[in-house]
């Protein structure tokens, strides 16, 4: 895994469990509840992926692709300030889309190709995935469309990732999934996608709430990581230890 390079997470346990960081050439999904803490996650690594090498960034730009208004230039400041770097030229280095619906999103990609042709990024983040597809496709007999057209989104982001070396990340939300076992466990919370999604990330990762602002993380499906968890927090700056 030298060859790779690894983009810190911020936070020294979280990197442990990836043994390192967020990966380049590869998809990473991290799913979990509403305030979770996956667009901090996302904010962060817009900045960290700016760094040197030798400081476990990826010395490059960062694209965030934003389905749900959940983008923040104020907190990329908060963090480039951390990492001692100028909050210009961090947010200069972040380029920001709004994605509308999902085939505007798919669009998306065909720009940021040309854009990644032009200049090195390290990483792209789609916050969140899966938020249009359940909006555009929110019908019951809709399911199978919306799951060709995912996972054409996501070949297309994986298509990105290995041509441009590229960390994409991307976020998912999760679902109550009333079954039988309901009645005795409550709802379990599933990752939206299903099979779609899982088999386009390499790296799956979830997240929730611990005590305050903690949060813990954890693999869940990788080749090559076990399935740990790890704890860190959220402040101002970002997911930190
Ligand atoms: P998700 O993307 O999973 O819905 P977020 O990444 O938006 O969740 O997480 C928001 C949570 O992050 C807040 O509920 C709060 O607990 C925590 N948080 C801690 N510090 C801050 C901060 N300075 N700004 C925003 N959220 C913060």
């Amino acid at each position: 895994r030298a060859e790779l390079i690894q983009i810190t997470t911020g936070a020294k346990e979280f990197d442990n469990i990836l043994e390192g960081g967020i990966e380049t050439g590869s998809i990473t999904e991290i799913y979990g509840e509403f305030r979770s803490g996956k667009s901090q996650i996302c904010h962060t690594l817009c900045v960290t992926c700016q760094l040197p090498l030798d400081q476990g960034g990826g010395e490059g730009k960062a694209l965030y692709i934003d389905a749900e208004g959940t983008f923040r230039p104020q907190r990329l400041l908060q963090i480039a300030e951390k990492y001692g770097l100028n909050g210009q030229d961090v947010l200069d280095n972040v380029a920001y889309a709004r994605a509308y619906n999902t085939d505007h999103q798919m669009k998306l990609l065909v720009e940021a190709a040309s854009m990644m042709a032009e200049t090195r990024f390290a990483l792209m983040v789609v916050d969140s995935s899966t938020a249009l597809y359940r909006t555009d496709y929110s019908g019951r007999g809709e399911l199978a469309a919306r799951q060709v057209h995912l996972a054409k989104f996501l070949r297309g982001c994986q298509k990105i990732a290995d041509e441009f070396g590229i960390a994409v990340v991307i976020t998912n939300q999760v679902v109550a999934q009333v079954d039988g076992s309901a009645m005795f466990n409550g709802p379990q919370h599933k990752p939206i996608g299903g099979n779609i999604i899982a088999h386009a990330s390499t790296t799956r990762l979830s997240v929730r709430k611990g005590r305050g602002e903690e949060r813990v993380i954890k693999v869940v499906a990788s080749p090559c990581l076990a399935e740990q968890e790890a704890r860190f927090q959220i402040t101002n700056e970002g997911a930190v230890d």
